[in-house]
């Protein structure tokens, strides 16, 4: 059995598909697992002399809720997605105790804007973020609020998976701007949004909604390559290394994939 004081074995307790290689889980562990929206935990499957094949997955869920949400993508040749792809409720993974990260939301600089920029997956955080603002914001624990401007990019929109909810909350919040967009619009006939690769929005978005570098900090997170992208164009418009955070979900130059 893995090692007790670092995994506990936590069932999923429901799962929804949006598209072959892309779904959702609820998972309960059976202690409570603190952590802040915009941070991830290490989980996996048991694989051989009671050592856990694991990764990383941020949480999509608020730590307001009784269980943790993940939004996963498998990857056809990776060794634990497909293998996590399989499981079902009931089903257990082995999930580390501990919640790693500092993807949070800036509350160091005093910035009044946020400018979230994600590929698919990418945005498990800012939902997380989302959620816990909104909560927070309802019962008046929260009095100022803030810009929440959110980009996600997908080949297709069956990939958005949260796009129902986020255009909910722009419509609850007017802090709240969602803009997802496709980069293969030939392939969604009905796709009637912004089309093009999410990097090839930053700029325009920057412009159009006054988000300025004194005032803004900036989140990129998701593929590799939109990061690289994202933060030059963002370094070009006058941000500067400190108000750009990044959660980079795998090495640049691997895994190079539509988004
Ligand atoms: C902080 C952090 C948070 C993360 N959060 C999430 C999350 O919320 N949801 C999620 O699905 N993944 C997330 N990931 C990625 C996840 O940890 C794994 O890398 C991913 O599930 C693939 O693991 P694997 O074992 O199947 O593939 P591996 O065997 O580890 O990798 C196989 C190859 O695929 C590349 N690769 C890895 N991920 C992808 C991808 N998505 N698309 C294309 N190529 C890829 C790898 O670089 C490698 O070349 C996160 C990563 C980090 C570092």
């Amino acid at each position: 059995m893995p090692a007790p004081d670092k995994y506990m074995s936590a069932p999923i307790v429901s799962r929804t598909d949006y598209a072959p290689t892309l779904w959702s889980v609820r998972i309960k562990p059976p202690e409570e697992l603190p952590f802040r929206a915009g941070q991830y935990v290490a989980f996996g499957v048991q694989d051989h002399d009671d050592k856990v094949l694991e990764r990383a997955f941020s949480i999509v869920s608020s730590p307001y809720e009784p269980e943790l949400e993940f939004f996963i993508e498998k990857v056809p040749e990776g060794a634990l997605s497909p293998r996590l792809h399989v499981l079902q409720v009931g089903d257990c993974v082995w999930m580390r105790r501990k919640a790693k990260g500092i993807f949070n939301l800036d509350a160091k600089s005093g910035h009044t804007d946020h400018f979230l920029v994600s590929t698919v997956t990418g945005i498990a955080p800012y939902i997380s973020m989302v959620r816990t603002l909104g909560k927070d914001l309802r019962e008046g624990r929260l009095q100022m609020p803030q810009r929440f401007v959110i980009l996600q990019g997908a080949a297709r929109s069956e990939e958005f998976a949260y796009d129902k909810e986020l255009r909910a909350a722009a419509a609850e919040h007017d802090w709240i701007t969602y803009v997802p967009t496709v980069s293969r619009p030939w392939e969604d006939p009905e796709w009637q949004g912004e089309r093009g690769r999410v990097d090839d929005l930053v700029r325009k978005y920057a412009d159009n909604l006054g988000l300025r570098p004194e005032t803004t900090t900036a989140y990129l997170c998701g593929n590799p390559g939109m990061i690289v992208n994202a933060r030059d164009i963002l370094k070009r418009r006058g941000f500067d290394h400190g108000s750009i955070k990044e959660e980079t979900y795998w090495a640049p130059g691997e895994g190079e994939v539509e988004y």
